[in-house]
């Protein structure tokens, strides 16, 4: 590669931004190809403003280019998550053992513009938006893309792919025969929903994330700084109860008092949203190779999209962007060694927080309300008390620390193991000594 090589980064959203930054700290120029006009001029597509539980791994990666203050500066901290029940008052259930960690509330919108306006401020990139990939070799890395004045084409001799869920990029590979993908839709969709604020204050407690656990269906909320909410409807797409099923004002309005009955007082536009607000997709993206030949590569959701229970997408997005830096260094920059490196060091990792993904939407919309699970949340907090350090929950080691999330899982299947031993020897000892007793009692 010479030195005028640009490497081109196909997509502007929160990895491609990031990774642009990074690139460019390690001295590389980078062309960022966005098919979308600049979001930073242009207004939000009405219900997709998206705001993300940012954590400890995308905090990370934030403080690696010295924007993590500023990205929390319109943050707001939710400690816990504080679950509706449909009669009664709602429940907070902290998120830590000591009740001080927080995830963190923030427009998707907000961040990426903020990641824009770091990579826009770098002398050595170079942002082309308007510009959709439609078109690549990966042999030359030739790609073509189509813009508001007609097709064009750029060469580079890296393209990473940072597009996105349904990534051009690959489907480039994939149209080759040079990659296999599965892509497994939920049949859950989602649609937002507002709750402005309420005599200029927040309706709902501003540090919680509020889940309105329904078994089948699930709403949350998360706050914003200007003191509303953007909640997320989780329901069926079809079916007999699905978003297909509520055909009318009338029928919105009795759903949402019956299963929901402290959300209308709060959201005036409730049928308006539910009525135009569009329903979006849920699923999991796999797919393998995430490169080829040392000279395209894949990372964030166009490599791995999960679903967004466990608020780790972005999170998850953010940590490849520092793992592939780290590759680069391991590899002297050399990309034929970094990209299949990467692979290697990420994938058994995305798998796993894939799995906890879809295995938490079972624990939100359902398990969370349940007195069994509420009474297991408080002996973790407990003995996370008791063993600080030797135990720690699921929840804090995925959101609060950078353990890989492979790790996590198999830590934790160790813990479960621990624990379950410590309570059967416990409960074979209480049996021995109830009848030990019994037997005294009889002679
Ligand atoms: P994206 O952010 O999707 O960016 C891809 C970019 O590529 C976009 O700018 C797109 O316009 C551009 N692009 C696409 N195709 C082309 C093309 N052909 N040519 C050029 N450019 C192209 N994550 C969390 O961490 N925490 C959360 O709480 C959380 N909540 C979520 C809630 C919902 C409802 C959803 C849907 C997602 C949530 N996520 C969350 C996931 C998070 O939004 C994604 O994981 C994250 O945006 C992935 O970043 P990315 O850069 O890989 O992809």
């Amino acid at each position: 590669m010479t030195e005028r090589d640009e490497i081109a980064v196909v997509g502007a959203g929160l990895a491609g931004c990031l990774l642009a930054c990074f690139l460019a700290r390690r001295g590389y120029r980078v062309a960022l190809y966005e098919r979308r006009p600049d979001p930073r001029t242009g207004r939000v597509e009405r219900g997709r403003s998206i705001n993300l539980a940012l954590s400890e791994r995308g905090l990370d990666a934030l403080r690696r280019i010295g924007l993590a203050e500023q990205v929390m500066a319109d943050a707001l901290p939710m400690r816990g998550r504080m679950i509706h029940p449909v009669d009664g008052e709602p429940q907070f259930q902290s998120y830590s053992a000591a009740g001080t960690l927080a995830i963190n509330s923030i427009s998707r919108g907000a961040l990426n513009n903020a990641l824009l306006d770091a990579a826009a401020a770098l002398p050595e990139v170079r942002i082309a938006f308007d510009h959709r990939l439609v078109g690549l070799d990966p042999a030359t890395g030739e790609m073509t893309f189509e813009t508001p004045t007609g097709k064009t084409t750029a060469v580079a001799p890296v393209v990473l792919g940072a597009d996105g869920a349904g990534s051009a990029v690959r489907g480039q590979l994939l149209g080759h025969g040079l990659l296999t993908e599965s892509l497994d839709f939920l049949d859950y969709g989602y649609k937002e929903l507002t709750i402005p604020p309420l005599g200029g204050d927040f309706a709902l407690d501003p540090e919680a994330l509020h889940i309105w656990p329904r078994g089948t269906s699930m709403m949350i909320a998360l706050p914003n700084p200007d003191r509303s909410f953007t909640c997320t409807l989780f329901w069926p797409t079809h079916g007999t109860a699905s978003f297909a099923s509520l055909g009318s004002p009338a029928a919105i309005e009795r759903h949402f008092a019956t299963h929901y009955p402290d959300l209308p007082p709060l959201a005036p536009n409730l049928v308006d949203d539910y009525q135009h607000n569009p329903v979006g997709v849920l699923g999991t993206v796999r797919c393998t190779p995430w490169q080829v030949g040392g000279k395209v590569g894949l990372l964030g959701d166009a490599a791995h999209a999960i679903v967004p229970f466990y608020g780790q997408g972005a999170n998850c997005a953010f940590e490849d962007v520092v793992e592939l830096d780290r590759c680069l260094d391991d590899c002297a920059d050399d990309w034929a060694a970094a990209l299949p490196l990467f692979q290697q060091r990420r994938q058994d990792n995305a798998e796993a927080i894939a799995r906890m993904a879809l295995t938490n939407f079972v624990e939100m919309r359902d398990k969370v309300a349940s007195p069994v699970f509420q009474l297991w949340r408080r002996v973790e907090h407990a003995l996370e008390r008791a063993l600080p350090g030797r135990y720690v929950s699921q929840y804090e080691l995925v959101s609060f620390s950078t353990t890989p999330y492979a790790e996590v899982r198999r830590r934790v299947r160790r813990q479960h193991r621990v624990l379950g031993a410590v309570a059967a020897g416990a409960v074979a000892a209480l049996v021995g000594a109830v009848g030990a007793a019994v037997s005294r009692g009889r002679r």
